[in-house]
């Protein structure tokens, strides 16, 4: 495996990247600067990472700007802060597509006297249609004179500049209609984040994409398949390019499947809704799919890792299971993380253990039953201890149980009300008897005041359908019911926990510390992570 890619199955991962320089590899993640990083977004960059860094080479940051409207510099900290919270190293500077801005006003006119460009002003939406029909542009023959003139008006901003945009004169009868004259530069009068209102005309991405990629020396530009249409489109532009800039690198494209997760939106549109109705608490909520959002939720860097690269180069677009995630997330933290103990608050009930300890006794268990390095606890014993309401019921009189960390007992007595709910049990301690022969194992926690109060809160899909579709009014599917919270008691230990910390509640299952037990009795909140098996609390 490459350096700092945890274990794992990555060994079905087979990429047949063609023109590779050992060592002289250069990938890419090109993030537009216009949200927080998605775990489609960690795809591309640890695809990114993988790929360079197999062949000895590296990876490059380049926000892509070219679209004056979105961007600002809070995504590009959070971005950066994401990639490195990945764990990849890239090589720096960290540039930006509109670092190049001069060059491509340069680039546009050469490529205009060399009768690569036309100026066109026929309307957008019949430009569309055309360009689905294969209809040429009656601009399409202007001289590089007139071109040129256009051209001026454009980049001063005139109102007669502003109604065009200049097109790659490629072939309208193209099958490929990515072929047919794809626009390669539009006026914009939105002010750019960081170029202001210099530039009244801005490039395309697929104009400005293999001219900035070839110039920086990337070797290899990772995309998505969805853009395998417009691959020829790619070589085709970087080709015209290197014909009027000397000495312009050829770069290669490999592409790769989008990710989509079941019951997920993964479109930066989307999410941004969510943050902005209030249906989250922003883009690090436990349920966004968000880099911040996975990991605040229990998501191991580990996991999510292998659980990428196992899907590895496969070009098949396929829906993804979260449980499958979440599944190889637990069989990374089972073996590691500490257990302890936690009785849900609503309709706790003592059980009295009338031979039981007529002072509280300290004794040492281990933290994980099967792995002795997890360490050890301290568990208090007495004679009256806490049961949840739920295990309560499940007792029948006369019934020999198994208090885990501790023995048999045999409860004698079962009180309930009216409405059936246990209100207090009586039993005795039966020391002597045998795991093997219990029916119940039991969680309990010893009457002590040193208990520490916890939230527990289990969280849910933020949509409600399998597989949401591009133009579903998200509005409809918004789960009303994502996040559920409860009360409960845990252990005197899990006063030490910090945050971040994940640990398993004994038959409950997984949980990180989002906030620890505050001094002043404040609940420690912990989120519930899931193990792929969607048993709900
Ligand atoms: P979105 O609308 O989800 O933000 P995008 O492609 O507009 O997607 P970019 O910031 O341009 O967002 O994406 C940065 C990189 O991540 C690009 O190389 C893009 O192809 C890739 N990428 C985006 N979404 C996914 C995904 N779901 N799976 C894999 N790669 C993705
Ligand atoms: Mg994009
Ligand atoms: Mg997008």
């Amino acid at each position: 495996a490459a350096a700092g890619m945890g274990g794992g199955d990555t060994g079905s991962f087979k990429i047949d990247l063609r023109n590779v320089v050992k060592g002289a590899v250069k990938t890419r993640f090109p993030p537009e600067p216009s949200g927080y990083m998605h775990i489609g977004h960690a795809k591309a960059a640890l695809l990114n990472y993988h790929i360079a860094t197999l062949h000895g080479g590296h990876m490059a940051i380049r926000f892509d700007d070219t679209n004056p409207s979105k961007e600002n510099t809070e995504y590009v900290d959070a971005i950066i802060a994401d990639v490195e919270r990945l764990g990849l190293k890239f090589r720096g500077p960290i540039t930006y597509t509109s670092d190049y801005f001069p060059q491509m006003l340069d680039l546009a006119e050469r490529l205009i006297k060399a009768g690569i460009l036309y100026a066109d002003d026929t309307p957008v939406e019949q430009m569309r249609a055309e360009r689905m029909e294969g209809i040429e542009s009656k601009r399409r023959n202007r001289s590089v004179e007139e071109n040129l003139a256009v051209w001026k008006e454009m980049v001063e901003g005139t109102p007669e500049g502003r109604k065009c945009c200049m097109r790659f004169k490629i072939d309208m009868k193209e099958n490929n209609a990515a072929l047919r004259d794809p626009v390669a530069y539009r006026c914009n009068e939105t002010a750019h984040w960081r170029t202001g209102t210099k530039y009244k005309v801005y490039p395309t991405y697929d104009c400005a994409c293999p001219f900035v990629d070839s110039l920086e020396g990337v070797t290899h530009a990772l995309r998505t398949s969805e853009y395998k249409d417009r691959e020829a489109q790619f070589y085709w532009v970087l080709k015209a390019q290197q014909k009027v800039w000397p000495g312009l690198p050829d770069v290669q494209i490999w592409d790769y499947s989008r990710l989509s997760l079941v019951n997920t939106v993964l479109s930066k549109r989307k999410l941004t809704w969510f943050v902005e109705a209030n249906k989250v608490e922003g883009w690090n909520d436990p349920r966004m799919p968000t880099v911040q959002g996975i990991f605040r939720r229990g998501l191991q860097l580990e996991a999510l890792k292998e659980f990428i690269l196992s899907q590895g180069a496969s070009k098949n677009v396929t829906l993804q299971e979260w449980d499958k995630l979440w599944s190889t997330n637990k069989r990374i933290i089972d073996p590691v993380c500490p257990r302890h103990v936690a009785v849900k608050s609503e309709g706790r009930v003592k059980l009295r253990l009338n031979n039981g300890p007529t002072q509280p006794e300290v004794v040492s268990v281990p933290k994980h039953k099967k792995n002795p390095d997890v360490g050890v606890k301290a568990t208090t014993r007495t004679k009256e201890i806490w049961l949840e309401q739920e295990d309560a019921q499940a007792i029948s009189e006369g019934e020999e149980v198994t208090l885990m960390d501790w023995g048999n007992a045999i409860v004698q007595r079962v009180s309930k009300d009216e409405g059936g709910s246990v209100t207090g049990l009586e039993g005795v301690l039966h020391l002597e008897g045998s795991v093997k022969t219990t029916k119940l194992k039991l969680t309990w926690l010893p009457d002590i005041s040193g208990l520490t109060p916890l939230t527990l809160v289990d969280f849910d899909h933020l949509i409600t359908k399998k597989k949401p579709e591009d133009d579903d009014n998200i509005e409809d599917l918004v789960n009303p019911n994502s996040m559920s919270k409860c009360a409960a008691w845990g252990d005197a230990n899990m006063h030490e926990l910090r945050k971040g910390e994940v640990l398993q509640l004994e038959r409950k299952g997984y949980y990180i510390v989002d906030v620890p037990a505050a001094q002043d009795g404040q609940p420690a909140v912990l989120f519930s992570i899931p193990d792929g098996h969607q048993k709900k609390l």
